[in-house]
């Protein structure tokens, strides 16, 4: 028979906008030791503003965010509507072709006929493209036109408001670990991590990179200990399906990420981690 606890314990969560998609991923909760963190719209807000235009050989800022804003028309990247909605003008869709966006490190495409490359430091480095490194702290997108620099943008994202609260909850719940996990710069992702008292960061991963992660941390871990991993579910559907609780932030994720996860937060509140996993200590007092 099924312990009428667990139904109790699923609706409780429910009725705080934690959707559990069964009862073992309820039970799990009880044994999670370390909670894993995606940065980018899991602990900070993923809207991110345009605050730099630092254009180079030549170009002015008006050319550098337009072909940034080309370049990115495509994509549904946080970081790519930023910097459309700063460009705010209308985009001639005939001007683009060949567009590709390459998984952590960001998009190639013709614009004008011109190949153009909008990405990270990786990127350039890649493409063997000699870049500026910026003095500026924050997330950086540099610009190259047929193979030649053309300048960056910074562009800053902000820490939500929920974000310190889940993690103090988490530890006050005994959880013995906080890690974050990041495709974004070293440079940003300490500053957030330091702000919010992240125990372990991991910084400029690429998507397979934070499966490994996590294989690792559940490698570290003893006896029946649990990881959760929250993501939003871009570029992390992979590893919620690889934790042993996969969680999605529903407020802000994809559709994939929905499918992929064992729990699904209908907020965009990280604290909804700690509420689950009180509800679920509430839920097994109740069972046994
Ligand atoms: P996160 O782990 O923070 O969610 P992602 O894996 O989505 O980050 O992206 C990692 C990095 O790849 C970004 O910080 C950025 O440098 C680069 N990147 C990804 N997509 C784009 C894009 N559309 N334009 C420019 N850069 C991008
Ligand atoms: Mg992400």
């Amino acid at each position: 028979s099924i312990p009428l606890g667990f139904f109790g314990g699923i609706g409780a969560a429910s009725r705080s906008g934690i959707l559990v998609k069964g009862s073992n991923y309820l039970e799990a909760l009880n044994d999670v030791k370390v909670v894993v963190f995606d940065k980018t719209g899991t602990l900070t807000k993923g809207q991110f503003k345009v605050t730099g235009i630092y254009p180079a050989n030549g170009r002015s800022k008006e050319e550098l965010l337009r072909t940034a804003a080309y370049a990115e028309s495509h994509s549904n990247h946080p970081i790519a509507e930023s910097i459309r909605a700063a460009y705010a003008e209308e985009i001639a869709k005939d001007a683009i072709s060949d567009y590709n966006e390459i998984s952590g490190h960001g998009i190639s495409v013709n614009v004008d006929g011109k190949a153009v490359l909008a990405g990270n430091a990786r990127l350039m480095e890649r493409e063997g493209i000699a870049y500026q490194v910026p003095e500026q702290s924050g997330t950086i997108v540099h610009i190259a036109t047929g193979k030649q620099y053309d300048g960056y943008l910074v562009i800053a994202d902000e820490v939500k408001e929920d974000s310190a609260r889940a993690i103090s909850a988490l530890k006050g719940l005994g959880i013995r670990k906080t890690v974050m996990l990041t495709g974004d710069a070293a440079s940003v992702a300490e500053a957030v991590g330091r702000e919010l008292g992240v125990d372990e960061i991991h910084a400029e991963l690429l998507p397979q990179h934070k499966v490994e992660a996590i294989e690792r941390l559940e490698r570290e871990k003893s006896g029946r200990e649990k990881i959760i991993f929250v993501g939003d579910g871009i570029n992390d559907t992979p590893v919620l399906a690889r934790a042993d609780v996969g969680i999605a932030m529903g407020g802000l994720g994809s559709d994939a990420a929905i499918e992929a996860a064992d729990i699904v937060i209908m907020t965009d509140e990280p604290s909804k981690i700690a509420t689950a996993i009180g509800v679920a200590k509430r839920t097994r007092r109740i069972v046994w």
